[in-house]
């Protein structure tokens, strides 16, 4: 369908750190050649602050903007948009309520701004959170949403005129952690009394569940790069949290594989290879 020289990936997310369930995939197709984008709905302002030396309440969004273009940086990512709404909070605090949060954007509005980043990069594919948002953060869910609209809509002539000539992304994914990884995760954690990251969130809502997964994408190679986009997000690094208790075999498996599910667009040709989100194209 097009050049690959022409090829381009879009990821959509909501906070400064979202994109490291797929920093190996892009990375990949960096050193293919491929362009690779970063969309970041918000600046993450409302997170906590893992040492209070980097960054107060005030100036957390700045500073996770800075990060957010240093983890890019580190797996070759240059172009990084933001959509300048604010952080929602995790479900159920105050912060749901601040008329500037994602979840309380005019839905035309926000569908509009992707709508408009999309019509300018180009991208040929489309990624962002599956439905459950990974854990139900209510900014994930509505990053899912809205981009998937957006996706649709950025073909359409008729919609979003201001926003740019219409131009058709060839494929949608959806990129989560496999159901069965958390149940492991669950399981080890249960089993050691660490209580969950997540409490009251239901390990059979989380992620992808496995039959949803159309591509399994093996990016041991880039563990250590990886691990060193991650650790950018400084403000963000918390010493003590469940998931550092993980066993380090447990954490390298699961930074080694990421998963996707095509959600819309061009169908994968017969026997396309589990790894090649593009097949076909
Ligand atoms: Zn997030």
């Amino acid at each position: 369908m097009t050049e690959r020289a022409d090829w381009a990936v879009l990821a959509c997310y909501a906070h400064p750190d979202d994109e490291q369930g797929v920093t190996g995939f892009l990375r990949r197709c960096v050193e293919q050649g491929i362009r690779v984008g970063i969309l970041c709905a918000t600046r993450g302002e409302v997170g906590q602050i893992a040492d209070p030396m980097l960054a107060t309440p005030e100036t957390l969004g700045a500073v996770r903007e800075r990060e957010m273009r240093r983890a890019a940086e580190v797996i070759g990512v240059q172009d990084v948009f933001f959509l300048d709404y604010r952080d929602s909070g995790m479900a159920g605090t105050d912060e749901n309520a601040d008329p500037r949060a994602f979840v309380n954007a005019d839905p035309q509005e926000a569908v509009g701004r992707i709508v408009r980043v999309m019509r300018a990069f180009q991208p040929t594919l489309i990624i962002t959170f599956d439905e459950s948002g990974g854990y139900g953060h209510p900014d994930h869910l509505a990053i899912c949403r809205w981009t998937t609209e957006a996706f649709h809509a950025a073909a359409d002539a008729e919609q979003y005129p201001r926003e740019g000539a219409a131009f058709a992304p060839a494929r949608l994914y959806y990129a989560s952690f496999g159901r069965g990884v958390i149940r492991q995760f669950a399981e080890f954690l249960a089993q050691n009394n660490i209580p969950s990251p997540f409490p009251g969130v239901d390990v059979e809502q989380m992620g992808l569940a496995e039959e949803r997964i159309t591509h399994t994408v093996y990016v041991s190679e880039y563990l250590d790069l990886k691990r060193r986009s991650l650790e950018e997000h400084r403000t963000q690094m918390f010493p003590n949290t469940a998931l550092n208790a993980l066993p380090a075999e447990m954490w390298n498996a699961f930074r080694s594989v990421e998963r996707f599910a095509l959600v819309a667009g061009v169908p994968l040709p017969e026997g396309a290879p589990e790894d090649d989100l593009f097949a076909g194209l």
